[in-house]
C-alpha cells in the first residue's frame, strides 16, 4: 500500500471553545489529499496544512458536478480515547457512489488509514463536551479542465475535519415535518442512492419553502407516483405502527444510511419486528387515524435519531405521540450514542479506534 506523507502545519489555528461550535464552519489544522490520473491511478497520498485550492475554471466539477462525498464522525470517549463508528461502511458507500458517478474507486484500506492518520494528527480538535464530535468529510472532485460532457480523466480525493457541537443542546426534541408534494429528491435509476452534490442542490428549494412555514424538514415521496415515503430531509425514516417498525426498503432512490443499517440491527437484536418494504403515505396516515402510529423518527449521522412530532400533509396536521419522544426512539438514540461514545459495550464490532 502507498505510504501517506505528512507535512505538519507550522501555524496552528485557535481552536473554538466546545460551547461555541457551529456545524461545518471551522476546520482543523490539516487535510488529506490524493490525486488520480488515468493510466497512473491514485497517487501521492499526503496530509498537508489545511489550505485553499488552486483550480482551473474549466475543471469538470464546476460544470457537470461529477463529485461524491461522505460524512462520519470521530468521538472522544470518557477514557479520552478517540473512536470512529463504522467507517468501513462510509468508505464502501463512497466507492458505490464513485461507481455511479463514473469516478475511479479508492483503495478502502488506504482511505481508512487516511482518516485515522488525519484524525490522530488533529486529535486535540475532537471536542470534549457531552454530545460533541469531530465531523469527517471525505470527498472526490473531477479536476480535468475540459468542457466535454464525459467522465473526467483526473480527480482529487480529500478529507477535511470540522469540530461540531451537540445536536441536541436541550435534549432530544421532536420536529415538525411537511410532506413534499411538488418537488422530488430522486428517482429509481437516478442518483438518489449515491451521495453526490446534485441530489442536495436539487433538494434545497423544497427545504427553503417548508422552513418559511415553520417546518424543520420535508418528507420526500417517490418520484413516480408520489405515494410512497422515501426519506425525511437528509435522513432515513422509521415508523412504529402497532408494535412493529417499518422503514422504506432500499428501492434505488434512497440513500443507504449507516445509521439506518445500525438501527435495523439493534431493533432485530431486541426482538422488535422490522419490515423493510414499500411504505405508502396513506398507510401511515391511516395508522394515525386508527391510533396505531406510535412513533416516527429520522436517522442519520448528524442527529443520530430525530423524532417526528408532527406531519403536515394536504392542509392537515397529524400529531404523533403528543409531540413527545417515544420510548423506542429514545432507546435507539441512547444505545447508538452510548456505543459511539464508548459508554455502552459495542455488540457488533462497529467501533474502530483512531
Ligand atoms: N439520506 C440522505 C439523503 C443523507 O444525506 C443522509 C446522510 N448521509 C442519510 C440519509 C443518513 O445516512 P447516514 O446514516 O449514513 O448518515
Amino acid at each position: 500500500m502507498q505510504t501517506i506523507s505528512i507535512t505538519p502545519a507550522t501555524n496552528k489555528k485557535q481552536k473554538p471553545a466546545d460551547d461555541q461550535l457551529v456545524f461545518g464552519r471551522q476546520f482543523t489544522d490539516h487535510m488529506f489529499i490524493m490525486d488520480y490520473e488515468e493510466g497512473r491511478g491514485w497517487y501521492d497520498p499526503r496530509i498537508v496544512p489545511y489550505q485553499t485550492l488552486e483550480m482551473d475554471p474549466a475543471a469538470m466539477i464546476f460544470h457537470y458536478g461529477q463529485t461524491v462525498f461522505e460524512g462520519l464522525k470521530a468521538y472522544r470517549t470518557t477514557q479520552d480515547t478517540i473512536q470512529l463508528f463504522r467507517p468501513d461502511e462510509n468508505i464502501k458507500r463512497l466507492n458505490r457512489s464513485n461507481e455511479r458517478m463514473c469516478i475511479p474507486a479508492v483503495d478502502e484500506t488506504l482511505a481508512l488509514e487516511a482518516i485515522q492518520t488525519l484524525v490522530n494528527l488533529d486529535r486535540d480538535w475532537v471536542p470534549r463536551k457531552e454530545g460533541t464530535s469531530l465531523y469527517i468529510r471525505p470527498f472526490v472532485i473531477a479536476t480535468e479542465p475540459y468542457l466535454g460532457v464525459s467522465a473526467s480523466k483526473t480527480y482529487t480525493f480529500m478529507v477535511i475535519l470540522s469540530p461540531v457541537g451537540a445536536y441536541y443542546e436541550a435534549g432530544i426534541n421532536p420536529v415538525k415535518i411537511a410532506v413534499e408534494n411538488e418537488y422530488i429528491r430522486a428517482v429509481k435509476g437516478g442518483t438518489g442512492e449515491a451521495k453526490t452534490a446534485g441530489n442536495y442542490a436539487g433538494s434545497m428549494i423544497a427545504q427553503e419553502n417548508v422552513a418559511k412555514k415553520g417546518y424543520a424538514q420535508v418528507l420526500w415521496l417517490d418520484g413516480h407516483e408520489k405515494k410512497y415515503i422515501e426519506e425525511v430531509g437528509s435522513m432515513n425514516v422509521f415508523f412504529k405502527i402497532a408494535g412493529k417498525v417499518v422503514t422504506p426498503h432500499l428501492s434505488g432512490s434512497i440513500l443507504p444510511g449507516v445509521t439506518r443499517k445500525s438501527v435495523i440491527q439493534l431493533l432485530q437484536d431486541w426482538g422488535v419486528d422490522v419490515e423493510e418494504r414499500p411504505v405508502l403515505l396513506s398507510e401511515i396516515l391511516g395508522a394515525h387515524k386508527n391510533g396505531d402510529l406510535e412513533e416516527a423518527f429520522g436517522s442519520g449521522t448528524a442527529a443520530v435519531i430525530s423524532p417526528i412530532g408532527e406531519l403536515f400533509y394536504d392542509e392537515a396536521s397529524y400529531v404523533i405521540n403528543q409531540h413527545q419522544t417515544g420510548p423506542l426512539s429514545k432507546r435507539v438514540y441512547e444505545t447508538l450514542t452510548g456505543i459511539q461514545y464508548g459508554s455502552i459495550e459495542d455488540p457488533h464490532q462497529w467501533i474502530v479506534d483512531v
